[in-house]
């Protein structure tokens, strides 16, 4: 191409762009008079392009804003001022027929050198750019309102929260207090009537006690039960994560359970499958809990036959592995309309057959509700008098499944004909090499008067106090008259100073006698607290004779000598 044929084609270019251009392009002198105009400006201000020519540029700003419209284009247009030139103003447009339109111009010095006093203008409809712009202001401006709201509402819910904290907060120190309220009597009544029964001999009267005793436990298991269902529906029941064997529980509720079944003249199997991890991670206590409701249920609702309590592995994936719990009995069975009912609370079969075995049908409830908490499945399939089966399905994790299998993997029975356990009973009551003077402290007088009954009957020392304060006290009149305690047994809820304070103090002050705490709460944590103010070993109430023995016991000198305060 020749320069002369570019200079054409340029040319041509140029028109197209302007015939096609949105935006309004004028040509103007350095007073400000249109010396061209592109064809957009019939579209934008209602002239025509031919029209326009010869006209001031002025002719595009509305009255009401021309002094700034002047304004501008003698920065632009005047030497001095060349700031302005290609920066954008925005003015109030007039179109041809009167109507107003949001502008903006920009006015460029033409380069070429021949045309020094030339300028182009390119005008822009920005009415609808304004439109949206404003638009977003709205939208903005709302989502600044949202926001205020939505802070407004986050912090309304925060303090909700706290509301609902501080009354879950109320309802547990309810539940504690009615705990500690409900069990401390019944401290008193099983304790009286066990120490009772030795003193009777008549037939009738051992059968009375007994009936009180077998009321008064089941009174206190229903109470436990429906109290740690309250705990679990209000979110505020604790659940331990820790490695214990599986199969070990299993044998102890074996332990727990032989003579009952024997009684019934039932027997009592164990059955170990496959590979069973020797250890698992979960609450063994809790897991106990559930297999022994499941087991107790099992004896109680079997006439005759036996009762299975078995472990297995289902192996699913590698890193997914289930374990599972199994109660079996021959017993009268479900019928199959009531199974969907069973873990409802206090649902029986049949009501004339909690006055036939007794119960309360909490049981299950809890079973269900704790197994669910530790991350399983309690399941149940059953034949009205041929047995019922109970499923206690947990995951664990594959980390847990050691190699080597627990040392009862194969399939065989530990618990066959069940054999009678001997009552030894009057053996225990000598405690060959025990001695000591055991500190006792509670405020309730009835509970003081049975522990000691107890201690006494063990063949041990007791003095009593009524609160922490007089327990401090004797300890340090015992301190200097060099004759020492071997054991403080002390309850952690008393007036004038509590167990914890007295335990804090006694810590402080360097005694190391071991400190049995006896409270009437059960949670987890209460035992960690007790534990945490120095305390050496935790009971909780109401404590069985064997039970105080054996920790009583663990604590004392076996032979002569005494330990320091
Ligand atoms: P409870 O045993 O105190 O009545 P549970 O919640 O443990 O309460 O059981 C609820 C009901 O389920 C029982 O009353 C009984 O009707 C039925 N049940 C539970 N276990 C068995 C079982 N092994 N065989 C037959 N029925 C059972």
């Amino acid at each position: 191409m020749t320069s002369h044929q570019v200079k054409l084609f340029d040319n041509y270019l140029a028109r197209q762009i302007l015939k096609f251009s949105i935006d309004v392009s004028v040509a103007i002198d350095e007073l400000g008079v249109i010396l061209m105009a592109s064809e957009s400006v019939s579209q934008v201000f209602g002239w025509q392009p031919d029209e326009i020519v010869g006209e001031n540029i002025r002719v595009f700003a509305s009255e009401s804003q021309l002094k700034q419209f002047d304004q501008y284009l003698a920065q632009c247009l005047g030497s001095e001022n060349e700031n302005s030139i290609g920066h954008a103003h925005q003015f109030k447009g007039i179109h041809k027929g009167g109507s107003y339109i949001a502008c903006e111009i920009t006015v460029w010095r033409d380069d070429d050198s021949h045309r020094q006093n030339r300028y182009i203008g390119i005008i822009r409809d920005i009415t609808e750019h304004l439109k949206s712009k404003n638009k977003l202001g709205e939208y903005l401006e709302r989502l600044k309102q949202s926001r205020k709201q939505l802070k407004r509402k986050i912090h309304e819910l925060k303090s909700a929260q706290k509301v609902v904290a501080r009354a879950n907060q109320a309802k547990s120190e309810f539940l504690a207090n009615m705990s500690h309220e409900v069990r401390t009597p019944m401290t008193a009544i099983l304790g009286y009537s066990e120490a009772l029964k030795e003193k009777l001999d008549s037939k009738d009267n051992l059968e009375f006690i007994d009936i009180i005793q077998k009321n008064g436990s089941h009174l206190l298991q229903v109470i436990n039960d429906i109290l740690d269902i309250s705990k679990i529906e209000m979110g505020n029941f604790e659940i331990m994560k820790v490695d214990f064997s599986p199969t070990k529980i299993l044998q102890e509720i074996v332990d727990e359970f032989e003579s009952q079944a024997s009684q019934k003249g039932l027997n009592l199997y164990t059955r170990y499958h496959d590979l069973i991890p020797s250890s698992i991670q979960s609450d063994p206590l809790r897991m106990k809990q559930v297999l022994m409701n499941l087991v107790s249920n099992a004896i109680k609702f079997t006439e005759s036959g036996s009762v299975y309590l078995e472990i297995r592995v289902l192996s699913q994936s590698k890193d997914d592995r289930l374990l599972q719990y199994i109660v079996s009995d021959t017993g009268i069975g479900i019928p199959r309309e009531k199974m969907k009912y069973i873990f409802e609370p206090f649902a029986q079969v049949d009501s004339s057959s909690s006055r036939n075995y007794g119960g309360t049908g909490v049981g299950l409830t809890l079973s269900h509700k704790l197994v669910q908490l530790l991350g399983g499945n309690l399941s149940v399939q059953s034949t009205v008098n041929r047995g019922s089966v109970f499923t206690v399905t947990l995951n664990v994790d594959e980390k847990n499944f050691s190699r080597q299998s627990d040392k009862s993997s194969q399939n065989f029975c530990t618990s066959g004909a069940v054999r009678r356990v001997e009552n030894n009973h009057d053996d225990k009551n000598v405690s060959p090499g025990a001695r000591g003077k055991i500190l006792l402290v509670d405020d309730t007088k009835e509970i003081r008067k049975l522990f000691s009954y107890m201690l006494n009957k063990m063949g041990l020392e007791v003095v009593t106090a009524s609160n922490g304060k007089e327990a401090v006290d004797l300890v340090h009149e015992a301190t200097i008259k060099e004759d020492f305690y071997h054991l403080i047994l002390m309850d952690m809820q008393m007036p004038v100073m509590n167990g914890y304070e007295a335990t804090q103090l006694l810590r402080s002050q360097k005694n190391q006698i071991p400190i049995i705490a006896i409270t009437a709460h059960t949670l987890v944590s209460d035992r960690e607290k007790c534990l945490a103010a120095g305390c050496t070993e935790y009971l909780s109430k109401p404590i069985k004779y064997e039970v105080l023995r054996e920790v009583v016991h663990r604590y004392l000198p076996q032979k002569k000598g005494v330990l320091s305060n």
